[in-house]
């Protein structure tokens, strides 16, 4: 098989340790000599596998009692949905940060009154927004902590005087997070805790039950709290993989040690890209994402970007083309991108130079 450096955004790289575990749990789950994706999900083999996945959660994440971990379909995008619908009665907040941002903005605004309390539009997304205030009149403030377009993060908890709800799509596990400072944290799996086809949600079950709208029995929170993420019958195959995910994540040491090797890998490619005279960071410095790399060619360079893209592809590298909003290039760094793979792209740049002196 053919080396590959995997950056793809999204689904992306998941551990090998994780596909290898659910290689055998697809022919054999459990000694019970059936595939793990054809066995009942009322089983008890398969409600241990949701208690251990919950738990991983819990442990790794250090979610207190006062917050339930959920399992859902329709991926990050129905989580916007999910938000609006339990939460909005008067009116809500987004800082407004990029593509996700918006989306998740247009779905409370179908629902009620939501607007942007501050944006980075301005500059095409390429900074977080500083120095706004969060009104206190709101049912709650959503952000997007990771804009896995524009390559720019908010890497700490935010005060916020009301509900704070977090689209963590593409940085859930990828650092300790405060939970009790939020009210829902949510997002899809496919970028750092698993495969497409669930979504997570942590919801600090208080929030609940405040909205005087018909909630519908899919999209109430408090459908999947009662009955354990199992209302309906859940993506097993792709909790499966989380559950394995997770296993792996926690074998590493955990979230803080999976922090200490992120910042090691950003550091190394962003020193290249500040380093290297073919190339320029597109984000703000000080808001860069340890998750999503953005960078374009350099000034008076841009005719290299289709000759870098194809040498690169030639050395192995796979996904580093910008999303279309963009252009450029976008490195994504997940939890399972080893170092390995950073120091492959930062030689091939390093190589494309000298071919260019
Ligand atoms: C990928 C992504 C989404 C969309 O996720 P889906 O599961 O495809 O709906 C939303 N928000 C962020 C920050 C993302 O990175």
């Amino acid at each position: 098989m053919k080396k590959v450096h995997n950056f793809t955004a999204g689904p992306c790289q998941l551990p090998q340790e994780a596909i290898d575990k659910t290689i055998e749990a697809l022919k054999d789950f459990r000694g019970t000599g059936l595939p793990v994706i054809s066995i009942s999900h009322r089983s008890k083999e398969w409600s241990a596998v949701m208690d251990e996945c919950r738990a991983l959660w819990r442990e790794l994440l250090n979610i207190p009692e006062t917050h339930e971990i959920l399992f859902l379909g329709g991926g990050a995008s129905m989580g916007f949905l999910y938000v609006a619908m339990n939460l909005l009665e008067h009116k809500a907040g987004y800082l407004e940060t990029g593509v996700w941002a918006k989306k998740a903005l247009k779905e409370a605004k179908g629902l009620g009154e939501a607007y942007a309390v501050a944006s980075s539009a301005d500059k095409t997304y390429s900074y977080i927004p500083k120095g706004y205030e969060i009104p206190t009149d709101l049912d709650y403030f959503h952000i997007t902590t990771n804009n896995t377009i524009y390559g720019t993060e908010i890497q700490y908890d935010i005060d916020s005087p009301v509900p704070l709800v977090a689209d963590m799509s593409s940085d859930i596990m990828s650092r300790p997070v405060d939970v009790s400072k939020y009210g829902v944290i949510y997002g899809g799996a496919q970028k750092n805790v698993g495969p497409a086809g669930v979504a997570f949600a942590i919801v600090r079950k208080d929030l609940l039950g405040k909205v005087s709208r018909y909630i519908p029995t899919m999209l109430d929170y408090r459908t999947h709290i009662e009955k354990g993420s199992m209302f309906n019958t859940p993506p097993i195959f792709a909790i499966y993989v989380m559950r394995e995910t997770l296993q792996w994540l926690k074998d590493q040491g955990g979230v803080e040690a999976i922090n200490r090797k992120n910042k090691e890998k950003a550091a190394l490619l962003y020193a290249e890209i500040d380093r290297n005279p073919l190339f320029r960071g597109t984000a703000a410095v000080e808001d860069r994402s340890i998750m999503n790399v953005c960078f374009v060619m350099a000034e008076g360079h841009e005719d290299l970007e289709a000759e870098f893209l194809a040498f690169a592809q030639e050395k192995g590298m796979v996904g580093i083309k910008g999303h279309r909003s963009v252009g450029g290039f976008r490195a994504s760094i997940y939890n399972a991108c080893p170092l390995e793979s950073v120091q492959a792209l930062v030689d091939c740049m390093k190589e494309f130079e000298q071919k260019h002196r």
